[in-house]
């Protein structure tokens, strides 16, 4: 069977090295984005000049408009695929949750919880042998937020990310009979650009210390543990998180 993986956000940060090397474990990679093509287009020409396959959609998976889309331009230019990794998400400015108003909550959890419920959704219409489809695999991409809470800084984040938690194991077992298998990865200081989105680019700098391993961790540190879980390695592995922080 041919492998077929659509990485949500892969243009930048995580879902730009997962896709890297999900492209050298032999998948065909959709690299999914919001708005920055250069970027999206720079992770596809790096997996084509290590011969191999992708291509970029761009599409807003916190919408159904865009999850249809972004779907059934993989079924119509790669197949049906059998991979997907939930890692589009985002967080906004630091500030206490006494500040936070209803439109950023909507923001936050359309982006980071509707839109891995709606792809997931039209994954398992695809791989689910209850629909006559071959199986698959799908890795949400939380954090450790989940756990930690992220106070003072974005608890709005964390809770979405909670809530993909709670998704992860409710999914993973509604799914098992059917050829599925749900996991997720909890990061946490990892650099890439969304610290600046939260408006500080220098966080992971800031926090190393306090961390166990006293340093922050890279992309391609979460995309290996990524393409572990989707991998055959992984069969009877399912519901089950693996935490990425230096040991916070
Ligand atoms: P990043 O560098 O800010 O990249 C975010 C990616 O998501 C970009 O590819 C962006 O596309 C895409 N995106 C955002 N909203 C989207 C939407 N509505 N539809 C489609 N694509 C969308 O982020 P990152 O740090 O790699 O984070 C990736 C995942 O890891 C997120 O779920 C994040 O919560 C999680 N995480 C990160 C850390 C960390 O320390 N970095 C820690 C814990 C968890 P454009 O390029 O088009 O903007």
């Amino acid at each position: 069977m041919s492998k077929i993986i659509i990485i949500t956000g892969g243009s930048r940060g995580i879902g730009a090295a997962t896709a890297i090397l999900a492209a050298a474990r032999g998948y065909a990679v959709c690299v999914n984005y919001l708005r920055n093509h250069l970027a999206a287009q720079a992770t596809v020409d790096i997996i084509r000049s290590q011969g191999g396959k992708a291509i970029a959609v761009a599409a807003d998976v916190s919408q159904e408009s865009g999850v249809a889309h972004l779907f059934s331009s993989v079924d119509s230019q790669l197949g049906p695929v059998t991979a997907l990794v939930n890692n589009a998400g985002i967080l906004e400015q630091q500030t206490r949750v006494q500040d936070i108003d209803a439109a950023r909550l909507q923001r936050i959890l359309t982006a980071n919880v509707i839109g891995p419920f709606l792809c997931a959704r039209e994954a398992i219409k695809r791989m689910s042998t209850r629909h006559d489809g071959k199986g698959g695999a799908i890795v949400n991409v939380s954090s450790a937020a989940a756990r930690l809470g992220s106070a003072g800084e974005y608890v709005d984040y964390a809770a979405s990310k909670g809530a993909i938690d709670t998704f992860t194991t409710g999914l993973s077992q509604e799914v098992a009979a059917e050829g599925i298998r749900v996991n997720a990865v909890r990061p946490a200081f990892i650099y890439t650009d969304m610290h600046a989105s939260g408006g500080e680019p220098e966080r992971v700098d800031r926090i190393k210390a306090s961390l166990p391993m006293q340093r922050g961790g890279q992309p391609e540190e979460v995309a290996n543990a990524i393409l572990w879980l989707l991998s055959e390695e992984a069969s009877y592995t399912t519901g089950s998180f693996i935490d990425l922080a230096g040991g916070k």
